[in-house]
């Protein structure tokens, strides 16, 4: 069963108008059938809102200014999914039930907050994990948690509140797009589970939306997976990225982290960017990269990277 770590599909689908179900949007390459095709079991889908000031960069116009609007928006994406029938994953027993009895076909997913605006204070954040969230990442740009991509910056008091609150909730931590300072705030007072869904090597790809070794190390000295995006721009400096480009940063991320049992993927596929930007496609091309990565590592550990890993993962994680 391949695992992605990452897809934007209710922010897709509200923003955007690009829907779940059927084939993938005109150059676009994730849908409903495009991940069964592929083998895809299941997926981290996330709550994604886009700031105001990310009107341009992420060429929309739903956006929001206040911390009200940030949760509506996610409300809508959660409800979103609903709607397709999407199952969520909410507990050990539930995933250890579907990965038993999966068949190729099946999607499911396991819910992903990219941004933590849309909890308005970290008081309400019980009332998001009744609804099924079971992953936060506290930041994207900056955000009233925590620094974020471009934004340098640590934990804010608020953030601090919401660990708390998170670990109260026996949620995970995802530290993708976390600034550095913010990455150094939460290893200091994290002692939960944690990960990071769609970062690449820092040392490969320069820019503070990457990862460095020292905290792709850490991460896996707590037994935490990094998620590989297939970005273009994470992926490579310049040109055009390809799934040699992937390997590439598998084999850099399991060299820091001490093992490729610490190395997935969380594609970001779709999410913002369409497929002229991405290392593939057609959803197809997870066999390619699946020979590609076995001219390095074992077949046991390709089927690792591929989801194994994030399973073993959210069965230790997962309440
Ligand atoms: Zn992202």
């Amino acid at each position: 069963m391949i695992v992605d770590a990452h897809l934007d599909i209710g922010w897709n689908a509200i923003a955007d108008g690009r829907g779940f179900p059927g084939e993938p949007a005109k150059g676009y390459v994730v849908s409903h059938s495009s991940l069964q095709r592929a083998g895809v079991g299941l997926i981290f889908a996330t709550l994604y809102a886009a700031p105001g000031r990310a009107r341009r960069s992420m060429r929309t116009r739903f956006v929001y200014e206040t911390a009200h609007e940030a949760n509506l928006m996610a409300t809508a994406e959660l409800n979103y999914y609903q709607t397709c029938g999407l199952k969520l994953i909410r507990s050990r027993s539930e995933l250890d039930a579907y990965v038993r009895g999966w068949r190729r076909g099946q999607v499911a997913a396991v819910l992903l907050m990219e941004g933590a605006d849309p909890i308005e204070t970290p008081a309400q954040l019980g009332g998001w994990a009744d609804r099924g969230l079971r992953i936060v990442g506290p930041a994207w740009g900056r955000t009233r948690y925590s620094g974020g991509t471009h934004a340098p910056g640590g934990l804010t008091v608020l953030g601090v509140q919401l660990l708390k609150a998170m670990h109260r909730q026996k949620l995970i931590l995802d530290i993708s797009h976390m600034a550095d300072q913010a990455v150094a705030d939460a290893f200091e007072l994290w002692r939960g589970p944690i990960m990071s869904s769609h970062s690449n090597a820092r040392e490969l790809v320069p820019g503070d939306r990457q990862i460095t070794n020292a905290t792709a190390a850490e991460i896996a000295n707590r037994r935490g997976i990094l998620g590989i995006s297939f970005y273009q721009h994470h992926l490579r400096a310049k040109g055009k990225a390809t799934t040699d480009d992937v390997v590439r940063h598998a084999l850099h991320l399991a060299k820091a982290a001490g093992g490729p049992e610490h190395v997935g993927i969380g594609t970001d596929l779709d999410g913002g960017f369409d497929s002229m930007y991405a290392a593939m496609r057609d959803t197809r091309d997870f066999a390619t990269l699946q020979r590609k990565l076995r001219k390095h590592f074992s077949a046991t550990q390709v089927e690792g990277i591929m989801g194994t890993n994030w399973i073993e993962f959210l069965r230790r994680s997962l309440p």
